[in-house]
């Protein structure tokens, strides 16, 4: 045992609110069980004084003095017992009433040894022996969990009684002295016990506590995880919408059009399902650029987008910017007729914009060349297919003056 540990516990812990209500809590459930025992055993005692008193049995049992002593402890720990019960929890006690009741323990704990002290005392004219104060000594350093300075109450007073008071009741100085000597010994090896169980008292209570504290560490990272997890997701979430936007028009993107695709499949194609692609480009673009510069074109193709995108009739119709100045439109189980109609809209939608544009010479304005496939779809490859027809129908608005809708059935 390092007795440097021990002097730490005392300075460290005596400060430690926590841990003193606790080791009081612990004292005073441990010693309600010593003291139950000890009433029943002092009643047992002074039955069997009494009745040996009143059948004058033997000399053994001296009636008066035994039996005050018996009464006496029985009382001490009817009185504490009682104490016990009133103080309730300790928890909620403060500073100045947990000092108060630590006092109160080591009042009891005095008397309890101190008593063990006189009877010894008195046993001297008898038996000559100090197994009362041994026993009692013993079962209080190994009871109580006393710090340092606070065992040495206990131990100082009943001691002091029994070394000042042996004199005066032991007559033998041969057996004084080998009393002198045995209490040396036991005292020195209570001490030790003691301190052996307040230790590993203390270290249970501190691992414990350790184990407490790392536990709410965790909880709270975990919660803290779960909170950065959840705002990971949010943004996971915003990401991928990101991932499927086109930046400069805002309308999804060629990606997002194969997802949607996807969806449709899922949720619309069936037997005799058809699929419509209108594809459409800006005309003399290059042009427009050149001549009223890259952010001029920005501005048309965000306008066009929004045009496009104004067509959208639910959700079986789907927009994106297939790339450059290009978009497309799809549209599930919608007639060629309905389509040709939506395509036209987009044509004069654009025209009706009326943004000038020198190099478009037959029309003098920004306009789009529209191509048009509808098919039916039994699978996933018939979509290239559809694409393909579109692409070949623009073509043929390309070729046909632009400004134009064509359209193609697929070979
Ligand atoms: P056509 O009538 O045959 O379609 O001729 P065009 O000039 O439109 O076709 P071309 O493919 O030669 O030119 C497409 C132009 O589109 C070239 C490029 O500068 C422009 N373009 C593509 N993406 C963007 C963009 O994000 N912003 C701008 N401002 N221009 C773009
Ligand atoms: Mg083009
Ligand atoms: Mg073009």
């Amino acid at each position: 045992m390092e007795a440097k540990d021990l002097y730490q516990i005392n300075i460290a812990e005596s400060q430690n609110d926590h841990f003193r209500r606790s080791t009081l809590a612990e004292n005073f459930q441990r010693g309600k069980i010593l003291a139950i025992v000890m009433i029943i055993f002092d009643i047992v005692l002074a039955g069997v004084d009494i009745s040996a008193a009143i059948l004058k049995l033997d000399g053994r049992f001296h009636f008066s003095y035994y039996l005050i002593m018996y009464v006496l402890m029985i009382l001490i720990n009817g009185i504490y017992l009682l104490y016990i019960k009133r103080v309730g929890n300790i928890e909620n006690k403060s500073i100045a009433q947990l000092r108060n009741l630590e006092i109160g323990l080591l009042v009891y704990i005095t008397l309890i040894i101190s008593w063990g002290s006189i009877v010894s005392l008195m046993d001297q004219k008898l038996y000559g022996q100090l197994m009362v104060f041994m026993v009692n000594m013993i079962i209080c350093s190994v009871i109580y969990y006393l710090d340092h300075k606070k065992i040495m109450i206990p131990y100082v007073c009943s001691v002091l009684i029994l070394l000042i008071g042996l004199p005066f009741f032991q007559d033998s100085n041969d057996i004084l002295i080998g009393h002198y000597v045995n209490l040396s010994v036991f005292i020195i090896i209570s001490w030790l016990a003691s301190r052996i169980i307040f230790l590993s008292y203390y270290r249970d209570y501190k691992s414990n506590k350790m184990l407490q504290e790392t536990n709410l560490i965790l909880e709270r990272k975990i919660l803290e995880n779960t909170v950065i997890n959840s705002k990971l997701a949010a943004l996971n979430l915003q990401l991928n919408e990101l991932a499927l936007i086109d930046e400069l028009t805002g309308i999804p993107n060629r990606r997002s059009f194969r997802n949607h695709i996807d969806l449709g499949f899922e949720r619309y194609v069936k037997d005799n399902s058809t699929l419509s692609i209108i594809m459409l480009d800006i005309d003399y673009f290059k042009q427009f650029n050149d001549i009223y510069g890259h952010n001029a074109g920005d501005k048309i193709l965000r306008a066009v987008a929004n045009q496009v995108n104004s067509v959208v009739r639910h959700d079986m119709d789907f927009v994106a910017r297939w790339g450059g100045e290009e978009f497309i439109y799809g549209a599930f189980n919608s007639s060629a007729e309905e389509i040709e109609r939506i395509a036209e809209a987009i044509l004069s939608k654009v025209y009706d914009l009326k943004v000038p544009h020198r190099s478009s010479k037959k029309w003098g304005y920004i306009t789009v060349s529209i191509g048009i496939c509808t098919l039916k779809v039994n699978g996933k490859v018939d979509v290239s297919k559809c694409i393909e027809g579109a692409d070949k129908a623009l073509y043929l608005a390309k070729s046909q003056g632009r400004n134009c809708v064509r359209l193609t059935m697929p070979s």
